[in-house]
């Protein structure tokens, strides 16, 4: 092919490739550079978290380093209104950290941009006719028809390799004047690379987590601009990689299989190849249908909650919790280093590529809420605080008015189940599990008086006048404690719970037992943190009134 199909192609394109690599000059010395390039679709993916995560701190990991945000937005009919701002959002909201890319919907900050390739058309075109003047690339006018019979075809001959290529590839030796003449008739077209490559060749590709990977290599004309002008996800990634100068490409390993062809177009454009990192999807196991053992799939936006990053936003799972998490789950390393270093900034970890594993990391919910019970118990009470906060007044109601009457006691009630206890996963637990604190339409009375107090009913109601006559608010809690105690001996109940367990026989019941009473017309729950402070959290009358209440229903 010859300059005169790239002029005819590409009439309006001026630029050549050296006003491009001008343009857009290799980056200091040294520098690592990355990127995150998802598609603007709606929410993400908890995939699309974890390949920026690892983006992200594989960059801050080097000494030198820039690490951006690439919009993918050629495919038109997937995008979403306000997508870029979605993935900004999330990106800002999980503090994964971009140098350059779009700042919101029309704006971007950075020398190497525009980066949305929808604005980058004419580049992407600049490098087809390059290729096409080179006689590396060329035109098909194959319609789909014609691409049809062409695998049913090859379907009838079990080829072994199917597509566009050798003998299959009919646009590929069009003389110049067809090509011409069909131009000038308006037929529609894509540009396809002219592959050099043979089959069954194989060649040695790598890849920083899995080594050396050997692939037979690209033979396929694979397209490269579309009927719309527009390139493909292989040509956009090779043009733009290179002139933002990406020195280490990590992305899903959904396109490990198309590095052959994308090293063949870095190699016919004269682009040096980036380094190649393909990250394992994380998984889900689920009990196969006959029930014999389990099967292993990739987490679904459309069957699984926990697939959408915003599912952990919702049920208040702090951010740090998640990024431990999926580091924690992925990376053989990071438990280790985070047990070592609970109050350390995450990205001060040194993200080594090998450690990340190559079989997909397993979802498993109970490692989710173990990582994140331990990542609350090392937050202090006033980051907690403001979290919540900043939760409930997006996602609970309740307990953001409960949290706007009195701040204070807010805080001082975190303190109540925080100082002690290791079994607060995420914000929404809070209300679940300590609704005697936060919930003002929670009734302990209503709650099913437990079976063990069956045999203790005819004291009950004498202990407890006795406890709201003793009670003074202004006691400590081992005044509080010494007052409860002092009740037992009269009802036959034994002060010290070891010669109750010496001598069960001689009394009615134990402190143990007598406590609980109190405890459970307080609060409704058998087991709870400190009940003395819990009452100076709800307060004096509050505290009455719900005693009160529960002698009553006895
Ligand atoms: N837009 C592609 C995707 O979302 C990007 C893949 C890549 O990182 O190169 O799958």
């Amino acid at each position: 092919m010859s300059k005169r199909v790239a002029e005819a192609l590409f009439p309006h394109i001026t630029k050549t490739y050296q006003d491009y690599e001008a343009l857009y000059p290799a980056r200091a010395e040294g520098t690592v550079c990355t990127r995150f390039a998802p598609s603007p679709t709606g929410f993400m993916h908890i995939g699309g978290l974890y390949t920026s995560l690892i983006n992200d701190l594989f960059t801050r990991s080097h000494e030198k380093g820039v690490f951006f945000l690439r919009i993918e937005d050629t495919d038109q009919k997937r995008i979403v209104e306000n997508g870029v701002s979605e993935i900004i959002d999330t990106l800002n909201a999980f503090d994964i950290h971009f140098d350059e890319g779009p700042l919101n919907e029309q704006d971007d900050n950075g020398a190497y941009g525009p980066y949305r390739q929808s604005l980058r058309r004419e580049i992407y075109q600049a490098f087809a006719k390059y290729l096409v003047e080179q006689d590396l690339a060329y035109p098909c006018f194959c319609s789909e028809q014609k691409l049809m019979e062409i695998r049913n075809q090859q379907e009838q001959e079990n080829a072994l390799q199917k597509g566009y290529f050798g003998k299959w590839a009919v646009c590929r030796n069009l003389d110049e004047e067809t090509v011409l003449a069909n131009l000038e008739k308006g037929m529609p077209y894509v540009v396809r690379l002219r592959s050099k490559g043979q089959e069954g060749h194989s060649r040695v590709y790598h890849d920083l987590i899995r080594g050396d990977i050997s692939m037979q290599e690209n033979i396929i004309d694979t397209v490269i601009i579309k009927s719309d002008g527009l390139p493909t996800y292989h040509f956009a990634h090779v043009i733009d990689d290179h002139l933002m100068r990406t020195s280490d490409v990590i992305r899903a390993d959904e396109w490990i299989a198309s590095i052959p062809v994308h090293v063949e177009m870095f190699e016919a454009l004269g682009f040096p190849v980036p380094n190649y990192a393909h990250l394992s999807p994380i998984m889900k196991q689920e009990p196969k249908e006959d029930g014999e053992g389990f099967s292993k799939r990739k987490l679904s936006k459309r069957k699984d909650p926990e697939a959408r990053v915003h599912y952990y936003e919702e049920i208040g799972y702090p951010v740090q919790a998640v990024l431990d998490y999926l580091l924690t789950i992925s990376s053989a390393d990071y438990e280790p280093w985070r047990e070592q270093h609970m109050d350390a900034p995450i990205f001060d970890f040194k993200l080594d590529l090998t450690k990340t594993g190559v079989a997909g990391a397993l979802f498993d919910f109970n490692k989710l809420n173990s990582v994140a019970k331990n990542r609350v118990a090392h937050m202090s009470c006033e980051d907690i605080c403001q979290a919540v906060k900043v939760w409930a007044a997006r996602y609970d109601e309740k307990l953001s008015a409960y949290i706007t009457a009195d701040p204070e006691r807010f805080l001082r009630s975190i303190h109540i189940w925080h100082d002690k206890r290791l079994d607060v996963a995420k914000w929404s637990d809070l209300m679940e599990m300590y609704p005697y604190l936060y919930d003002p339409d929670y009734v302990p009375a209503d709650q099913p008086l437990p079976e063990k107090f069956q045999k203790h009913l005819e004291f009950i109601p004498g202990i407890l006048k006795d406890y709201q006559q003793t009670f003074d608010y202004a006691d400590d809690g081992s005044a509080w404690f010494n007052k409860v105690r002092e009740i037992a001996p009269k009802y036959n109940y034994a002060v010290k719970t070891g010669p109750y367990k010496k001598h069960p026989e001689l009394y009615n019941g134990s402190i143990a037992d007598l406590s609980s009473f109190i405890r459970f017309a307080i609060t409704g729950r058998l087991n709870t943190p400190d009940l003395h402070g819990i009452i100076h959290i709800i307060g004096e009358e509050e505290a009455a009134r719900r005693i009160q209440k529960f002698a009553e229903k006895l």
